[in-house]
């Protein structure tokens, strides 16, 4: 196996993406090599390509993705677990399970988190620690794709079960991208009242309506928070959650709370960045606020769970199908459509 070669997408920086063939991973002690069937974009990936690094891995060409499922096709010695043929999905984070953080039960926070980058290749290697502490089968009936997506539900589930959601309670969204629906059809699910979801493209908001938003409000064309308000009576909502991941929104998330309701702050800001919060919102107001980040290998377990028993329908969101040789086109793609959410890259 490890003198065949493999066909993968390396980064060589700013919008700069080859594909090239290198050696198949050798496989060692309890390691598991998987050949990839579906990847999905994502937010953080089209960053990494319009940046041109991944924080973390620092040398250049680098492999990058993060998303995906396949299919076993080689096991290290030690492995009793997958067997070879087994359709499998695994986190990109392993946490350590020994560091302060993972002792107090925070394994999303691992002071040494073990990342996994690769999805956009025809192997990976999954080391032993991920194989053990966040790897599932994927039941029979669930796609690759749909399987691939289990790590941004992760995350989702992760924020939102955090945040909060009571039944009844009126939910703002702001951002229409992947994380803006899954927050939604995640807050329909938990009961949410009336589900605001704000965007500036209409062909996104639209989408949103057909998969469960009862308003929407395009933020380029009247003033967000005016509009929640005389949406709720004047009040605010009982949780805004913010899913873009830009300082003025995570304030404006602030201007649209009700007293006594949470903000999550979801969307991650550019390093380095501030926020400016008023203090009598949080004393007078009783407005909870809280970020969230990541996903614990409890949450991949559920999010995979809920895909597979259909109480979250993940297949909307993913609105094209492209080869790994396309990789490139994809992410111009998804710099410029209106329409895409989640493009499935099939090796
Ligand atoms: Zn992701
Ligand atoms: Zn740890």
């Amino acid at each position: 196996m490890s003198k065949e070669k493999m066909k993968v997408a390396l980064l060589y920086g700013i919008k700069n993406l080859k594909i090239e063939e290198t050696d198949i991973p050798e496989v060692g002690p309890g390691e598991v090599l998987v050949k990839i069937k579906a990847a999905t974009t994502c937010g953080t990936d089209l960053k990494i390509f319009q940046r041109g690094y991944v924080s973390g891995i620092i040398e250049l060409p680098t492999v990058f993705g993060h998303e995906w499922a396949g299919e076993v096709v080689e096991v290290g010695s030690g492995v009793s677990w997958p067997e070879i043929g087994m359709r499998i999905r695994a986190g990109n984070s392993a946490p350590c399970l020994r560091c302060v953080m993972c002792r107090k039960g925070n394994y999303n926070l691992c002071e040494d988190m073990l990342w996994l980058w690769g999805a956009y290749a025809e192997y990976i290697k999954v080391p032993k620690r991920t194989i053990m502490v966040n790897a599932q089968e994927i039941p029979p009936h669930v796609s690759f794709e749909e399987a691939a997506l289990t790590e941004p539900l992760a995350c989702v589930l992760h924020g939102i079960s955090k945040a909060g959601v009571n039944v009844g309670d009126n939910v703002v969204i702001l951002g229409a991208g992947p994380i803006g629906f899954l927050h939604m059809l995640c807050a329909r699910k938990l009961g949410a009242g009336k589900i605001i979801m704000v965007d500036k493209v209409d062909e996104r908001l639209d989408y949103a309506s057909k998969l469960g938003a009862d308003v929407t409000i395009n933020a380029g064309k009247c003033d967000v928070v005016s509009k929640v308000k005389e949406l709720t009576n004047g009040y605010g909502a009982d949780l805004v959650i913010e899913a873009i991941g830009l300082p003025a929104t995570w304030e404006q998330a602030l201007k649209m709370v009700r007293r006594g309701g949470t903000v999550l702050e979801f969307g991650g800001c550019p390093p380095g960045t501030e926020i400016k919060v008023s203090t009598e919102l949080l004393h007078y107001g009783e407005v909870r606020v809280l970020g969230t980040f990541h996903a614990t290998p409890a949450d991949f377990k559920k999010a995979l769970d809920l895909i597979a028993s259909g109480t979250i329908n993940v297949k909307p969101l993913i609105t094209r199908k492209m080869r790994l040789e396309e990789i490139s086109k994809a992410f111009e793609l998804l710099m410029t459509s209106k329409k895409d959410l989640k493009i499935a890259i099939i090796p």
